[in-house]
């Protein structure tokens, strides 16, 4: 998998994905990292890439033209030759006519919200271009020419797109094979089946008085297993009804939240 990341703060990116799991991913070479800084593709002396907004309001916006070059930068190492400036939005799409538009996620509240089943989607593509807006956003005319997925973390404002960036790369990244040594944690994991993680325990058995549920130590898998569903079950239900409306559940699982909605009714 190949990051590609357009950003006005590179160091942050890089600073973070170069730890841990990612950070070993790129040292195997399963993953890379390319940020593009949007402010080495400005054309005037002091370097600005921001203007008042069209209509008033608050803040700044960031201009098209860095964004737009810096993008042209970008793919034109992937063999998408675009136009300059003075070319047109005709032009361009004439360009990617003629070879796949590299897809672009753009970081923003006015996206679809970023879920595990949109990181299995992206985890398939060999490159992803993540475009970090900052201030009050970017430039209308440029993300319609360029974005593809314009994906927003959660209904939250951040200050920028490079936390939002990360987020999904980190995501992204553990469903990439290889990188997560035990690719079946991957698939037992909160949302792989609309529903969240059972609790986990680790050594020592008891620990401050609290002893490790007695059926995690027994050996038998089938009781551990239907444990784990039960366990999954109950904190969807608490935590994240919404979620179960599209997990796929079996009789047992529906008579069983049954059971608990009438030994607890909420
Ligand atoms: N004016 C924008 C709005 O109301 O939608 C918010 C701009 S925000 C201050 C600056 C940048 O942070 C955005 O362009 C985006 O890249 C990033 N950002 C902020 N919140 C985000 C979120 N919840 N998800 C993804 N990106 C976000």
């Amino acid at each position: 998998m190949n990051y590609h990341v357009l950003t006005l703060f590179p160091d942050m990116i890089r600073d973070c994905m170069n730890y841990s799991i990612t950070g070993k991913a790129m040292e195997k070479g399963l993953l890379s990292l390319n940020c593009v800084n949007i402010r080495d593709y400005t054309r005037n002396k002091h370097q600005k890439v921001d203007d008042y907004i069209y209509g008033g309001g608050a803040g700044l916006l960031m201009q098209a033209e860095p964004v737009y070059l810096a993008y042209r930068a970008l793919v034109s190492q992937m063999g998408i030759t675009l136009p300059d400036t003075d070319g047109t939005k005709e032009e361009v799409y004439e360009a990617f006519a003629k070879k796949k538009k590299p897809r672009v996620v753009m970081m923003t509240p006015v996206g679809k919200l970023f879920t595990q089943k949109m990181a299995e989607d992206f985890s398939k593509e060999e490159d992803l271009i993540f475009l970090c807006g900052h201030y009050e956003g970017i430039d209308e005319r440029v993300l319609e020419m360029i974005v593809t997925d314009p994906v927003c973390i959660g209904d939250y404002v951040l200050t920028g797109g490079e936390l939002a960036s990360m987020v999904v790369m980190d995501a992204v990244s553990r469903l990439v094979p290889g990188v997560l040594h035990n690719e079946e944690s991957a698939q037992t994991e909160s949302f792989s089946e609309d529903l969240l993680e059972f609790p986990q325990y680790s050594r020592p058995e008891v620990f401050m008085g609290e002893a490790v549920p007695p059926v995690l130590l027994s050996g038998h898998h089938a009781n551990v297993e239907q444990w784990r569903r039960e366990e999954s079950l109950k904190r969807t239900k608490k935590y994240r009804p919404d979620l179960l409306e599209k997990a796929s559940l079996t009789r047992k699982d529906e008579l069983f939240l049954a059971q608990v909605e009438k030994n607890s009714p909420l």
